[in-house]
């Protein structure tokens, strides 16, 4: 069934073969719908201007052909944070000013400390601060990010959460396991989870496919959706390549760059069959 899919790498490096099973996956899954290839570059720190201007020949190299205008994350900050003033207005959002070093010594020193998909969750320092509390160290001008007030995020949304995951049918939700997680950075006004969920619905992705490494964030993707009352899409999460060594293919992998294996001489068919 022709679907809405989107291939949505974030320029931290060049794309490599792990990314070619991305993006064809993506591609195919479509089905004679709209494939869409979405820049995910809210990271200042970490990605860069020729990374992302790599992104398209390695594509069309691959025989890949998607929509445009392409949309370009960091272009539209200002729709991410309105997102943020909307769930903060509903009381859903805290200030955090906690620094990683204060987070990491509070976790140390705690009796328990349950980790989540993305490390050990939040402690919770911040999240009683009073509103007045608040405004007070954000005007004296002390970094802060925006933390979603998980307990009543999940309270706002009544009625167990569900997603479709492709050949296993509907899978229960359990956002809490992010804990208190941030929704706005200290850098930028966004975060992958909200640019991520709030682009799917903006551009009409019927059908999310990524690799399964991104599968838990699904549990927190499906509370945002519901949160902003966007449409849930449908999820297949894809296997990822390893290496020779076992272990997955990562971006320091350059022997797996697709731009070096054109410059090596190999050919987009050898491509797709090492897929
Ligand atoms: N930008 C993310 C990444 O490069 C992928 C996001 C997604 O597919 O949901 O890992």
């Amino acid at each position: 069934m022709p679907q809405t899919t989107r291939f949505a790498p974030s320029p931290t490096g060049y794309l490599h073969l792990g990314h070619a099973l991305a993006a064809v996956t993506a591609a195919r899954a479509a089905d004679g719908g709209r494939f869409l290839l979405r820049l995910e570059d809210i990271d200042p720190a970490r990605c860069r201007p020729d990374y992302a201007a790599a992104i398209a020949p390695d594509l069309a190299w691959l025989g890949l052909q998607w929509e445009t205008p392409v949309r370009v994350q960091s272009a539209h900050l200002a729709d991410y944070a309105a997102c943020l003033a909307g769930l903060r207005a509903r009381g859903l959002l805290y200030a955090c000013f906690c620094t990683r070093a204060e987070i990491a010594r509070e976790i140390a020193t705690s009796a328990a400390a349950p980790h989540g998909p993305d490390g050990p969750l939040y402690p919770g320092t911040c999240r009683s601060l009073t509103e007045a509390a608040q405004a007070a160290r954000i005007a004296s001008g002390v970094p802060y990010a925006w933390r979603l007030h998980m307990a009543r995020a999940v309270a706002a949304v009544p009625g167990g959460l569900t997603f479709h995951e492709a050949g296993q049918g509907e899978i229960a939700c359990t956002p809490a396991i992010f804990g208190d997680v941030v929704l706005g950075r200290k850098d930028v006004p966004a975060s992958y989870h909200l640019c991520v969920t709030h682009d799917d619905a903006l551009q009409g992705v019927t059908l999310v496919t990524r690799g399964v490494d991104l599968q838990p964030a699904t549990h927190l993707h499906r509370l945002l959706q519901a949160l902003h009352r966007w449409p849930a899409p449908r999820y297949a999460h894809h296997r990822l390549l390893t290496g020779p060594d076992g272990k997955r293919l990562a971006k320091r992998d350059v022997a797996a760059t697709l731009r070096d294996l054109r410059a090596q001489g190999v050919t987009p068919a050898e491509v797709y069959a090492r897929l």
